[in-house]
């Protein structure tokens, strides 16, 4: 149990702060969760957990879930556009020799599974609402709600995504996320036999496939785009079958054929941000995409996330000092988090150049090697 710990808020309601509660209840805190969203909603599209972040999921006690409503599998089939194989991408088995090294679920499957585990843990959730003030002194945080409550905690967690309003509010200095100059359009398929995870590079454009459940898989496609302009929602479905002409091998087409009015299809620009150490003000700290927002390059985010959530527990209850417990956190996160954030956005840029492909593997490889290391 926590000794210095006793209330904590958590601010954000996504897969990283969900985790954070969960974790933090387990170490005896109470905790309130506030999530702007009255809806508590994620949005349909598929997600990749790998290995590492199976392993997380054991750890937090969802991982039997995770199996039974999404699909595990072994390894990833790398392919030209022609579907000529080049390798096949080992997935090590992080999680333990009886789970398999990698996977999918449906976004709003997995937000289900966490919820209702946040509930389970018996955290004090609040939708719709979130802080409208925050000022520390040494020994707590005082905060102020949008529904005009007010709470004293001995520990704040931000965890409110990639615009984070509580690093605003922390660090009005800190850098703002960067347009990589990439998107990734995403849409569900019928799984029809498909056996694992595959992907496969075009001339600057990537594909891919991974199932999500015992019937349906999700796919992906990396598109260079130099500004960061909207798709309208009418030109969705053709500009997503356009990018997947040079895919010529029967998976992809299959994906290509099934698409229509009806699909879920969606796409997003993505954004990246690195925030520099430290991580932490007085008893206020950020985890997940508030501080390290990663391009999917690793599918690594989700699972760094709830990493953080892991280990900040951890530290909170193994410390006898708050500042103590957070300066530990940030040393143990940020050389894994710096890595997966840089090496996704190299990633990015092989793709978008067009370039070294034997610089590209030796990156994935050597990165899914680095994570699949204890936390
Ligand atoms: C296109 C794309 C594909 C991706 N694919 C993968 C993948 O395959 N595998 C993978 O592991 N990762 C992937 N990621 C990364 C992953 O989605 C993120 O890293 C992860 O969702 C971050 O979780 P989070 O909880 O830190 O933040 P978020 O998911 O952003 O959650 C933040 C939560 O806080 C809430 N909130 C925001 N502001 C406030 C506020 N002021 N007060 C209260 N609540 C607030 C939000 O409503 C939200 O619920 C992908 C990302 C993108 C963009």
């Amino acid at each position: 149990m926590s000794a210095t710990v006793d209330k904590a808020l958590v601010i954000g309601g996504g897969f990283s702060g969900m985790s954070a509660a969960i974790q933090l209840r387990k170490a005896g805190v109470n905790v309130d969760l506030v999530e702007i969203d009255s809806g508590w909603r994620s949005y349909g599209a598929g997600i990749t957990i790998g290995g590492p972040a199976l392993r997380a999921f054991r750890t937090i006690g969802v991982l039997d879930q995770m199996m039974k409503l999404g699909a595990l599998t072994d390894g990833v089939d790398l392919f030209t556009a022609q579907g000529h194989t080049i390798a096949q991408l080992p997935t090590p088995r992080s999680a333990g020799n009886d789970v398999p090294g990698t996977g999918g679920i449906m976004r709003p499957v997995l937000a289900k599974i966490l919820a209702d585990a946040t509930r389970a843990s018996g955290t004090q959730v609040r939708l719709g609402c979130t802080f409208t003030g925050i000022s520390h002194t040494s020994d707590h945080v005082a905060v102020t709600f949008s529904d005009g409550s007010r709470g004293t905690y001995d520990l704040v967690i931000g965890a409110d995504g990639l615009n984070s309003a509580t690093r605003k509010a922390l660090f009005p200095d800190a850098p703002t996320p960067r347009y990589t100059g990439q998107g990734v359009w995403r849409a569900v398929a019928p799984r029809d036999g498909v056996e694992r995870a595959g992907m496969a590079y075009g001339k600057r454009t990537k594909t891919g496939y991974n199932p999500v459940s015992a019937s349906e898989m999700y796919l992906f496609v990396t598109e260079d785009r130099p500004t960061n302009t909207r798709t309208p929602d009418q030109e969705l479905l053709p500009r997503l079958r356009a990018l997947l002409e040079e895919f010529t091998f029967p998976v992809i087409r299959k994906i290509a054929d099934h698409l229509g009015a009806d699909s879920l299809i969606c796409y997003r620009p993505l954004e990246s941000l690195l925030m520099p150490r430290p991580w932490s003000r007085g008893r206020v700290v950020l985890i997940g995409d508030a501080i390290h927002a990663t391009t999917p390059h690793l599918a690594a985010g989700a699972g760094i996330g709830i990493e953080d959530a892991i280990v900040l527990a951890e530290e909170v209850r193994s410390a006898t000092q708050v500042d103590a417990a957070l300066q530990a956190f940030e040393r143990r996160r940020w050389e894994r988090c710096r890595m997966v954030v840089e090496n996704s956005a190299r990633l990015g840029e092989i793709e978008a150049q067009a370039g070294d492909q034997q610089e590209h593997g030796r990156i994935m490889r050597e990165s899914m090697m680095a994570l699949s290391a204890p936390i």
